[in-house]
C-alpha cells in the first residue's frame, strides 16, 4: 500500500463521522450517466456540507487523491481499479423565497429539482435551464448553459470549501472566472462547492428568450411565462436525447461530449470554404458561426456532420455509437467500456481535425484516461 492509499485507521475515522456513510462496492459505471468506469478505492457519501467539509479535509491533510462527484453527468472515467476516494455529494436541501426570488441549494440537489421547485413558484431566470441532468453544486464548475442561458446570469454567490486552507466561506461568483463552459473550479482541485445561491426574478416570466429554436416553439423571443418555457425546454431536449432516461440508451452519454470550438476569424473563414468545396454553396452558406470572445463560434455538432459522422455512427451493434438523436453526443449502447468511448471520441476528434484543421476540445472532466 502507498502513503497516499486509504489505511484501515483514516477508513475507520471516516466511518465514525457524522451524516457519512462508506460503500465499497459502487463503481464508476453505477455513478455515472454514460455507466462506465472502474472502481474507486471508497466511496464516501456525505449528506451534510458540514460532512463534505470534515471528508475532504481529511482526505487532503493526508493527500489521499480524491474525486468530488455529485450526479456523475459530466464524467468520463477509466476502466479497471482507480487509487481513488469518491467523496459523493448528497446535501439536497432546498430553500426557495417566493417573495423576494433567492433560491439556496445544497450541492448535491437534483439540478432539474430546483429549476422544477423555482418554476412552481413563479420565480424566473433558469427555467432555459430545465433537465440539464447532474447537480445544484457542479452547475458552477462548467457553468452549465443551454437555451440562451448560463448559470452565471442569476448566480451570486457559493458557498465553497477551500482546500488550500480548509476554510468554508461564501464566495461571490465574479471570484469563480465564469465564461463559455468554464469557472476556475474546473479542472482544478481549488475547491468543493457546499451551496449556490441564486437571485431570480419574481414577476413570473422568462428572461427574454435568445435561442431561436425556443423562440420560434413558443411564437416569439419576447418573455413567456416561466412554466410554458420550462415545458417547451424539456420537449426539445427529450427530442435529442438529453434529458436522462433509463431505459433510452440515447442518453447513456455525458451530454454535449465537445464543446463548441471558437476560432479565429480566418480559420472560421477556411472552414466554410473547406465546406463550400466538398458540399456546395448552399450548405456552405448556412454554416453556423457566431461572434464570441476571441474570434468565432462554430457548432461542433454541424461539423461532425460535415467531417462525414452521422447520426448513429458507427452503426448498429457498435458498443459506443454517436446519440440516434444528436452528433454531439457518444453514449453507452448497454455494454461498453471507457476504452470504448476513447477510441470513438479520437475518431470523431481526428476527422474533423483532417476536415476542416479544428480541434475539438471534450467538454466532459477526464479521470485516469485522456483523449490524447
Ligand atoms: C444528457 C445530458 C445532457 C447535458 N446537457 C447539458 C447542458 O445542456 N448544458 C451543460 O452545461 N451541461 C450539460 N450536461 C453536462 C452535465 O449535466 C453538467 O456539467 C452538470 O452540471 C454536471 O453535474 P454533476 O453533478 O453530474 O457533476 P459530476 O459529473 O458529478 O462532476 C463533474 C465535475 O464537477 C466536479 N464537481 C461536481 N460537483 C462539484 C462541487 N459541488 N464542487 C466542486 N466540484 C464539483 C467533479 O469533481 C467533476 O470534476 C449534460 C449531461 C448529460 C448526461
Amino acid at each position: 500500500m502507498s502513503d497516499t492509499s486509504l489505511t484501515p485507521d483514516i477508513q475507520s475515522r471516516l466511518s465514525e463521522l457524522a451524516d457519512v456513510t462508506l460503500d465499497e462496492r459502487l463503481t464508476f459505471a453505477d455513478l455515472t450517466t454514460l455507466h462506465l468506469g472502474g472502481r474507486p478505492s471508497m466511496v464516501v457519501r456525505c449528506a451534510t456540507a458540514g460532512a463534505v467539509a470534515e471528508v475532504v479535509t481529511l482526505l487532503d491533510a493526508h493527500a489521499i487523491p480524491l474525486l468530488v462527484v455529485a450526479g456523475g453527468s459530466n464524467l468520463v472515467v477509466a476502466d479497471g481499479d482507480l487509487d481513488l476516494v469518491v467523496v459523493l455529494l448528497a446535501d439536497d436541501s432546498l430553500t426557495v423565497d417566493v417573495s423576494t426570488g433567492r433560491v439556496v441549494a445544497g450541492a448535491g440537489a437534483v439540478w432539474d429539482d430546483v429549476v422544477a421547485a423555482s418554476v412552481a413558484a413563479g420565480l424566473g431566470g433558469i427555467e432555459c435551464l430545465s433537465g440539464i441532468p447532474g447537480s445544484a453544486g457542479a452547475t458552477p464548475v462548467q457553468n452549465v448553459g443551454a437555451y440562451g442561458a448560463e448559470i452565471a446570469d442569476v448566480l451570486v454567490r457559493v458557498q465553497l470549501l477551500d482546500r488550500a486552507t480548509g476554510e468554508v466561506a461564501w464566495v461571490p461568483a465574479a471570484d469563480l472566472e465564469l465564461a463559455y463552459r468554464y469557472s476556475n473550479l474546473k479542472f482544478t482541485s481549488r475547491g468543493v462547492v457546499l451551496a449556490i445561491e441564486l437571485q431570480l426574478n419574481v414577476d413570473g416570466l422568462s428572461a427574454p428568450l435568445r435561442f431561436g429554436e425556443l423562440a420560434r416553439r413558443l411564437g416569439g423571443a419576447e418573455r413567456w411565462p416561466v412554466a410554458a418555457v420550462r415545458e417547451a425546454v424539456l420537449e426539445l431536449r427529450h427530442g435529442k436525447g438529453m434529458v436522462v432516461v433509463e431505459s433510452d440508451h440515447d442518453t447513456w452519454s455525458a451530454g454535449s461530449f465537445f464543446t463548441n470550438p471558437v476560432v479565429p476569424v480566418d480559420v472560421a473563414d477556411s472552414v466554410q470554404e473547406a465546406v463550400r468545396a466538398s458540399r456546395g454553396d448552399a450548405d456552405a452558406d448556412r454554416m453556423p458561426r457566431f461572434d464570441a470572445p476571441g474570434g468565432q463560434k462554430l457548432s461542433a455538432a454541424w461539423l461532425i456532420e460535415r467531417a462525414g459522422f452521422a447520426k448513429g455512427h458507427p452503426g448498429e451493434g457498435a458498443p459506443v455509437r454517436l446519440s440516434t438523436k444528436h452528433t454531439l453526443a457518444l453514449t453507452n449502447r448497454g455494454a461498453a467500456t471507457t476504452a470504448d468511448l476513447v477510441a470513438l471520441a479520437r475518431e470523431v476528434r481526428d476527422g474533423v481535425r483532417s476536415a476542416f484543421g479544428v480541434d475539438l476540445v471534450p467538454e466532459p472532466v477526464w479521470v485516469g484516461v485522456s483523449i490524447d
